[in-house]
């Protein structure tokens, strides 16, 4: 019984030894520790011993018990050790190596335009004004000289929210707005979302966006707007653009124009997207009427000044040869990708 006991120590530390992993070692713990392990049977086989034997044996059994289970925690934290050695040898991160491929979205055709147009102009001098969306008929029509009956105010045209509150229909009331608080001189630009009731179409949308601009100072003329307009034609559009200017109506300007670039496809010759006619319209622009000074509290004895404004979406569209509004906004992906 005892070289049993022996014999069974000897195979036990032997298999300790060779352990890989700790699955293996809880193994090998059931096969001598457990309820039907190699122990267990040998204390049954004390049955056979006479009892003067028996206290002899059983305590040589308990300590090789004591003994294996010594060995298995020490084994156990041996392995522990060695794992994570491993892990920290293996998982460690090789920054050299190329990361997984991402899929960047690209910036969308009108953002690109208005920040192109908003460069242009902070490198005239001008700075960027911002006003809300949500607007007040006061902003948007009285102080910009459209009176009551005028046909822009038809709720045909404009998204009316109250009588009074409306989705603005041009970016124009951030210029009363800035007019009203600041002094002159003012140079600003207002980009922006502006709404018309509009049915959509190739060149229609409800939802669109303008770039507005106002200069007030004293002597501003119109020579000032056609220089103004010309520069930023040039760089917007190629340095070989050519400006003209056609005369117009709107309440907020007198006199008023619309203005016209030379055709940056064909150079004026003539082509499909000129429709042949070699200049393609660009803007509406004219000086700022002496009511409009005067409702914003300018004195226009003193100062002039000039304003234009005109739509991103046409600039784009121009710009990328873009022949459908609605593709701007329909944001299928196999168009934005190409930007
Ligand atoms: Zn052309």
């Amino acid at each position: 019984m005892k070289d049993q006991i022996a014999q069974i120590q000897k195979q036990a530390l032997q298999e300790i030894e060779k352990v890989e992993d700790q699955k293996e070692l809880a193994e090998i713990k059931v096969k001598y520790t457990g309820k039907k392990g190699e122990l267990t049977k040998a204390l049954r086989g004390m049955g056979e011993l006479k009892p003067e034997e028996r206290p002899a044996i059983g305590k040589l059994v308990n300590e090789l018990r004591d003994k294996l289970e010594e060995e298995f925690a020490k084994k156990e934290k041996e392995l522990q050790e060695k794992e994570l050695q491993k892990r920290l040898e293996t998982e460690n991160i090789d920054v050299t190596e190329p990361s997984k491929k991402t899929t960047l979205g690209s910036i969308h055709p009108i953002t690109q335009t208005i920040k192109e147009v908003e460069e242009i102009f902070l490198g005239m001098g001008y700075q960027i004004a911002d006003g809300p969306e949500v607007e007040k008929t006061f902003y948007n029509f009285d102080q910009l000289n459209a009176p009551e009956d005028h046909p822009s105010r038809d709720i045909q045209d404009t998204f009316y929210i109250t009588d009074e509150i409306i989705l603005r229909s041009q970016t124009s009331p951030v210029q009363a707005r800035v007019m009203e608080t600041q002094k002159p001189p003012i140079k600003i630009i207002c980009p922006g979302t502006v709404y018309r009731s509009d049915t959509i179409d190739a060149t229609h949308s409800p939802v669109f966006h303008q770039v507005e601009g106002l200069v007030i100072d004293k002597n501003i003329a119109m020579t000032d707007l056609k220089g103004t307009l010309e520069m930023f034609a040039k760089k917007c559009l190629g340095e070989n653009t050519k400006i003209r200017f056609r005369p117009h109506h709107f309440p907020f300007t007198e006199p008023s124009a619309e203005a016209d670039v030379s055709c940056f496809v064909c150079g004026g010759k003539g082509c499909k997207v000129c429709k042949g006619e070699g200049w393609i319209e660009l803007l509406g622009c004219g000086m700022v009427h002496p009511n409009v000074l005067r409702n914003c509290g300018i004195d226009p004895k003193q100062y002039s000044g000039f304003a234009f404004g005109f739509g991103v979406e046409r600039i784009a569209m121009a710009k990328f040869g873009i022949e459908d509004m609605r593709l701007l906004f329909e944001n299928d992906i196999r168009f934005l990708k190409q930007f």
